[in-house]
């Protein structure tokens, strides 16, 4: 690899020795960009590789929260604002017990590189803690939240730094969150967060956005091999928002998921996850806060595989929706052995370097990255700060009609910035090419610091 390449990731692996998350993520995009930095010396001569991979600033902050019981609590808050040269940072909250500097910091990265890629004008960021949803009662959750934002308010706003959700934060949350925001500020200033409810600035088609948009994304894949969405099979994993998101669209489109899983095993649904009904019941499962997609099985009378991944079925599509490094090597091997021809990442991360060098490689699979398939996520939230700052609400023909704008010109400069450096149809290197150079222009362009 390029000496210079090299030598950053080097650097990264040593201050970054006990965030291996962030270290990976860095190597992944790092390695696509070797055409670029060699075409463009100028990025070397400036150094720009070495602040990129620096967050321009990270903090941890306490929240104290009281149980319902009385007792006392205290988790650590983390904000990461890792780069807004293209736009006010923007990214999801994450509360979930494993949050900790190395989590937060590989999904602001590659938050940084997926916003840039909207071609909207959103710098990246990420947030979270390392509170556990799991089994919390509603007024603890209002005294976390209002406890994490009375530490948080100072340091974002409409045009510093946008938070939204992410694992274990949906729009209750954003809900209190934004009610302990409007109070310490005393304004109305909802363009702060994202994701929020309809009644008081949300999007439509937000809930959906980054499943339809993932699907879009995927029609895009199919079309460029000849083939439609009409008929297939696909393997989900995951049971929120976003899992969600897919069924509702596939099964509009006529094909079927046939897998959601989640940490205590998979269900495997011939027929789809495809009624109204079921769809429906993924919203009400996942806000029982029980966290088992066993309940799936047992309320529809199909499959379920204790304590296992759904990696193994045989489908056409492979979609990885529910957290990172949820591939591994062995798991990409089964995938492959199936003859499946298309791995679309939809989760950040879902899949370990090695594993996915090896899908890639595989004749025959199309890989496809999650920062371009999930971005019509992070997309729609930027269309809610647009309609926040006009006071305006768009309807949902006009949200979704720009969505899916913006999926197919993601996916079409993935797919030219991969050819322009004579990558061939490499829908990964596409995808970091293109998300880097809008923000390697804007930092060029505004200095060094
Ligand atoms: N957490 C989501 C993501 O990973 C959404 C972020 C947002 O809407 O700001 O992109």
């Amino acid at each position: 690899m390029n000496a210079y390449l090299s030598s950053v990731i080097e650097h990264v692996k040593t201050r970054h020795a006990n965030e291996p998350e962030f270290v990976q993520t860095v190597e992944e995009v790092l390695s696509s960009l070797e055409p670029v930095i060699e075409k463009h010396p100028e990025y070397e001569k400036a150094d720009l590789l070495t602040r990129m991979v620096e967050p321009e600033r990270m903090f941890t902050f306490r929240v104290c929260w009281m149980a319902d019981d009385g007792t006392w609590h205290t988790n650590i808050g983390y904000r990461c604002q890792f780069n807004g040269a293209i736009g006010p940072y923007k990214g999801g909250l994450r509360f979930q017990k494993n949050v900790y500097p190395g989590i937060i910091k590989f999904l602001g990265f590659e938050q940084v590189f997926k916003n840039s890629l909207t071609g909207l004008p959103i710098g990246g960021g990420k947030g979270g803690s390392d509170f556990d949803p799991a089994g919390k009662s509603d007024a603890e959750i209002m005294r976390f939240c209002q406890s994490f934002m009375q530490a948080l308010y100072r340091y974002i706003g409409p045009d510093v730094d946008v938070p939204a959700g992410d694992m274990g934060v949906g729009a209750k949350e954003i809900g209190y969150l934004y009610g302990e925001y409007r109070r310490l500020k005393g304004a109305f200033e909802n363009g702060v967060l994202t994701g929020k409810g309809f009644s008081y600035g949300g999007s439509l088609i937000r809930p959906e956005a980054t499943g339809f948009g993932a699907v879009y994304y995927l029609e895009n894949v199919l079309k460029h091999e000849g083939e439609e969405l009409k008929g297939k099979t696909i393997a989900c994993a995951g049971f929120g928002n976003v899992t969600w998101g897919i069924c509702k669209k596939a099964t509009e489109l006529g094909a079927k998921v046939v897998t959601l899983s989640g940490p205590d095993g998979y269900v495997y649904d011939p027929d789809g996850v495809a009624t109204a009904e079921k769809i429906a019941y993924l919203v009400e499962m996942r806000n029982s806060g029980r966290n088992v997609v066993k309940d799936y099985a047992d309320k529809f009378g199909v499959e379920f595989h204790a304590g296992e991944k759904p990696w193994g079925v045989k489908v056409d599509v492979v979609m990885p929706s529910a957290m990172q490094n949820d591939v591994h090597m062995e798991q990409a091997k089964q995938i492959a052995a199936n003859g499946v021809k298309y791995y679309i990442e939809v989760a950040n991360m879902p899949t370990t370097n090695d594993a996915l060098k090896f899908l890639m490689e595989q004749p025959g699979v199309i890989v496809a990255p999650s920062k371009a398939v999930n971005a019509g996520g992070v997309a729609t939230s930027a269309l809610e700060m647009a309609q926040n700052s006009e006071r305006l609400v768009w309807t949902e023909e006009e949200v979704d009609k720009q969505l899916h704008q913006i999926m197919d010109t993601i996916y079409s400069m993935s797919v030219e910035a991969a050819e322009m450096y004579g990558l061939g149809y490499n829908l990964v290197a596409g995808a970091n090419i293109a998300g880097f150079q809008r923000v390697a222009d804007a930092m060029m362009a505004q200095g060094v610091f």
